[in-house]
């Protein structure tokens, strides 16, 4: 679908252009006349679906050609973490290039002048807002926030933002909110904890279902079965097996990433790492080195693997065995965009091995079990019981994606 038949106006169509979009996504397709309709609208899609602009260009039109009040804040979104508010915020100023239309970012982690910055704007009415629930709520407290005339509110990566534990902070939010307005809550996933939010916040919202809840085929997934000790060297071998130029490496903990990133930088490897404790510039400063290819490998927490888009990536390695599935698919989703390979490893250690299981289960497949070179001694097996759908039908080598019990290349 072309971009002209959604009525929008010339100059958002020039900034359309501008950022290189020459068709609708299905995302966009579905909800930008709904949205410019001005109805409520619950999505569920991912990262990697367009679903940014989704949002945005029906909203930055409707600032520009509908009456609003300048001196107020018109639109808010909340997002869960500060690098998708500063995401969102770089697609903002994209799309409404060729328009008058305001935008700030509000986000913790910076310092005493950006906070004056945000208090500035928020007291003047900038237009359109994206922010994390917390700092937000540092704003609301104060009482200068202009939001009596708020007309759009837009819940991101709403699931993440349960997860995270903000369902508190989002409804102290609101509560500051006028009743009157229009809602858009987009998630990737939809748990019942999702759809109570929903009944809480939204009007009669219209539902869209764009989830692709599987990776895309072309990525290669491979499992290593290892005792925790074995993992750092593990990583080690894999990175100098082969020239890779884009890496991430996901740990569950802020204190895995630190000893890994500590080894690999002792090691002389192009690396680096991300997680909360570090300050937001340098944060920003990893992330843009890792993305114009001056870094090679970035160790990261799961603030990365939902909302960030980074191109080209060519490996991902869970160094831990991600949460739930839905993690899974969105961290090795970070590879194998646009149609390219990408390959995602997972370590998978004893008391990982059922949760292991049951991403394969939701997968609907076992992932095949890579052989540990001999010179790392022996693994363990892999003999998670039976999950609570498969009656074990993943293990045992019953399909041609699994080794089954002990890994490969030992015997
Ligand atoms: P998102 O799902 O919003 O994170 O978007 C993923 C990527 O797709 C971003 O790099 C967007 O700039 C890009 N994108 C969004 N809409 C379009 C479109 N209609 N055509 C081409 N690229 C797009």
């Amino acid at each position: 679908m072309n971009f002209t038949e959604f009525g929008l106006d010339e100059r958002i169509l020039e900034g359309i252009y501008a950022m290189g979009y020459e068709t609708a996504t299905p995302v966009q397709e579905q909800v930008i006349l709904p949205i410019l309709q001005g109805k409520d609208i619950i999505a569920s899609a991912q990262t990697g679906t367009g679903k940014t602009a989704a949002f945005l260009l029906p909203i930055i039109n409707k600032i520009i050609t509908e009456p609003h009040d300048e001196h107020n804040i018109n639109a808010m979104i909340i997002v869960p973490t500060r690098e998708l508010a500063v995401q969102i915020a770089q697609t903002m100023e994209g799309l409404s290039y060729f328009t008058s239309v305001s935008c700030i970012a509000v986000y913790g982690g910076g310092d005493g002048a950006s906070f004056s910055l945000e208090k500035k704007a928020l007291s003047s009415g900038v237009d359109v807002v994206i922010c994390t629930p917390g700092r937000m709520i540092a704003h609301l407290n104060m009482g200068y926030v202009k939001m009596q005339a708020l007309k759009y509110l837009i819940l991101d990566e709403a699931d993440r933002m349960l997860d995270m534990g903000f369902h508190d902070d989002l409804m102290k939010i609101i509560s500051f909110l006028p009743k009157q307005r229009q809602n858009l809550l987009f998630s990737a996933t939809m748990p019942m904890k999702m759809r109570e939010l929903a009944r809480k916040i939204l009007h009669q919202p219209l539902e869209i279902n764009i989830a692709v809840s599987k990776p895309p085929e072309q990525i290669v997934q491979e499992a290593f079965v290892v005792y925790e000790p074995q993992k750092i060297p593990l990583v080690k071998e894999i990175l100098r097996s082969k020239d890779f130029q884009s890496v991430i490496v996901f740990c569950s903990k802020k204190q895995n990433v630190k000893q890994l990133s500590n080894e690999l930088k002792r090691a002389n490897f192009s690396i680096d790492e991300i997680h909360s404790d570090l300050e937001q510039d340098k944060r920003e400063q990893v992330l843009l080195d890792f993305r114009n290819k001056k870094l090679k490998i970035l160790v990261a927490t799961d603030i990365l693997s939902r909302g960030i888009d980074i191109e080209d990536i060519d490996l991902v390695i869970n160094y831990d065995v991600p949460n739930d599935g839905e993690d899974y698919i969105h961290r090795i989703g970070r590879t194998a965009r646009a149609a390219s390979e990408g390959t995602a490893y997972t370590f998978v250690t004893e008391r990982e091995q059922q949760k292991f299981l049951q991403i394969e289960e939701l997968l609907g497949h076992p992932v095949t079990k890579a052989a540990v070179p001999e010179k790392f001694g022996p693994t363990p097996a892999y003999s998670p019981r039976p999950g609570r759908s498969g009656g074990g039908r993943f293990q045992g080598g019953r399909s041609h994606h699994s080794s089954g019990g002990r890994t490969k290349g030992r015997s």
